[in-house]
């Protein structure tokens, strides 16, 4: 059988190059991206040096053009997409800012990488999934978007991911009985950048059920939202 093929968006650092790193070793042939070139570059180098397969291909998410780029790259090199991540995401809230005091630049900011790209990012990709009947989409999402205990404080960044977790349920939706299947996971509290040094996990252990979802069998879930596998609460 011919490789799969899968996609992982903001991959150079964090939990997503960890994403990278973890479904290369299942044998996923992973286009690891990056909006920084020569970091992405480095990345992927990184992990080729382990003996895995991974190539670099350039993306900044809120770039139709380049997202437009990416399918074509994948469409012509590859001939197929297997597998697309949506883990590129920002925290730009002001730290202590909640809700009555969210500047309408940051939440646009925000929304237009952790939506409106996995949006842009599935419409340009998931048609390439349809051609084999086979594809898994993952969004990397978070806790904070559940409106069960929905809190204030960063509120762009709730805001945003409570908005990819509907696109998760409509995409699901969408690809209902084509072989695709369409999850949203929380990493939970990772060391990373965004995470900071005191968070409780490693990026092995957030990284892990992103892996599971891209890897699912054909009779997987679609359409949920899980936590170290196991179902949470939107
Ligand atoms: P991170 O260390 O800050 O890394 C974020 C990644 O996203 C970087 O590779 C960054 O690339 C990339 N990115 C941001 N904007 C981009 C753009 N416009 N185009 C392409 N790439 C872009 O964060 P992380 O902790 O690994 O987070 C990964 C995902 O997990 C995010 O979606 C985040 O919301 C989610 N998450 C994290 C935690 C946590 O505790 N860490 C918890 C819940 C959910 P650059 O290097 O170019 O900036």
């Amino acid at each position: 059988m011919t490789a799969r093929v899968g996609v992982v968006t903001g991959a150079s650092r964090g939990i997503g190059l960890e994403i990278s790193r973890q479904l290369a070793q299942s044998g996923v042939n992973v286009v690891l991206t990056a909006r920084d070139a020569q970091r992405g570059k480095k990345a992927a180098a990184t992990l080729q040096r382990l003996g895995l397969n991974v190539l670099f291909h350039p993306l900044d998410v809120t770039d139709p053009q380049q997202i437009r780029a990416l399918a074509d790259y994948l469409s012509q090199t590859h001939r197929r997409c297997d597998v697309l991540v949506n883990n590129a995401g920002i925290l730009i809230d002001q730290r202590g800012a909640g809700v009555l005091a969210l500047q309408m630049d940051t939440l646009r900011a925000t929304l237009e990488t952790n939506f409106y790209a996995p949006l842009q990012i599935s419409q340009a990709l998931v048609p390439l999934m349809r051609r084999h009947g086979y594809g898994r989409v993952v969004n990397v999402s978070s806790g904070l978007a559940q409106l069960q205990g929905m809190g204030d404080g960063t509120p762009a960044y709730r805001a945003s991911k409570a908005a990819l977790n509907a696109l998760t349920l409509m995409l699901a939706a969408a690809t209902k009985g084509s072989g695709i299947l369409v999850n949203a996971m929380c990493p939970g509290w990772v060391r990373t950048d965004m995470g900071g040094v005191n968070a409780t996990r490693s990026v092995e252990q957030g990284a892990e059920t992103a892996v599971w979802l891209a890897t699912l069998p054909d009779d997987g879930p679609s359409g949920g939202f899980f936590r170290d596998r196991t179902p949470i609460a939107w």
